[in-house]
């Protein structure tokens, strides 16, 4: 039976055993290549194997003379997953009647996030915002006057659409000002368009289904 370590999988969301499967350690230094910039340097890949769902993971180890040193002075090895582990990352959210045009710009709102492209992240806020006006009939010109529509035409009460017409800002300042806004603002801006997937689309169904279920409780 192989050896085992736990490592994050990304299909299982958690930490897992992982049977090696295989592993190739390399040792280098100046006797190897004279112009080597280090004094020695450890390479170690290990292809790791989910005992839960199989999925399969590689796994890089790097050390050298040069490298970061622990409180106990012992040099700190550099691990690298392949493909990158996911345990820091946002998750999806799954919405029950969000139309598919707004779920796909919402996916590459996370998927932009998770990769730290905040410009691009923020310019995704700021097209589904103009999405969830034009699905919901709202025709003005600029982005302020449809989300003004959208309090007018009774889809938001005026607390929120002030709280849209914030992420309205933070996407001027991104987009035409080219102020690169800071991980949490992007954080909270999401959890926002999250709220207003969830508020405009799926509340309605979720009361719908809650009174036909009430409805089959009592006949
Ligand atoms: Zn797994």
């Amino acid at each position: 039976m192989n050896s085992k370590e736990k490592a994050y999988c990304n299909q299982c969301k958690g930490y897992k055993d992982h049977y090696i499967v295989s592993q190739f350690k390399k040792h280098i230094d100046s006797s190897d290549y004279s112009n080597l910039p280090v004094d020695f340097a450890d390479f170690e890949w290990k292809i790791l194997f989910c005992s839960k769902c199989f999925s399969v993971t590689i796994k890089e180890t790097f050390l050298c003379s040069e490298s970061d040193l622990d409180s106990s002075y012992h040099l700190i090895p550099v691990e690298i997953y392949y493909p990158e582990r996911e345990e820091n990352s946002r998750q999806k959210k799954s919405f029950l009647k969000v139309p598919e045009v707004l779920d796909r710009i919402y996916n590459e709102i996370i998927d932009s996030y998770n990769m730290s492209i905040f410009t691009l992240c923020v310019a995704g806020i700021r097209a589904i915002i103009e999405g969830i006006c034009v699905n919901l009939g709202i025709a003005d010109n600029t982005l302020k006057d449809k989300i003004n529509g959208l309090e007018i035409n009774g889809h938001l009460g005026h607390y929120k659409a002030d709280i849209l017409h914030e992420l309205r800002f933070l996407g001027n300042e991104a987009l035409h000002e080219l102020e690169k806004p800071s991980e949490e603002e992007i954080k909270i801006a999401i959890d926002i368009t999250e709220h207003m997937l969830e508020h405009l689309y799926d509340l309605d169904f979720k009361k719908t289904e809650l009174q036909k279920l009430k409805r089959q409780r009592i006949i």
